[in-house]
């Protein structure tokens, strides 16, 4: 498992169940989140970002 230096910690939420994730952005973009890796606990893999 990769891990890129410019990690920033950040709350998302997942586009179909709605749940909160602390997550950490990578520099590409991607969205991981914090103790479930790249994908919520219902499946989903697409992720709002809050300001
Ligand atoms: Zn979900």
């Amino acid at each position: 498992m990769a891990r890129t230096q410019t990690q920033r910690k950040t709350a998302v939420r997942c586009a179909d169940c709605q749940s909160i994730f602390t997550a950490e952005i990578e520099a590409d973009g991607d969205v991981f989140l914090i103790g479930l890796g790249d994908r919520c606990d219902c499946g989903g893999t697409e992720f709002s970002r809050f300001a």
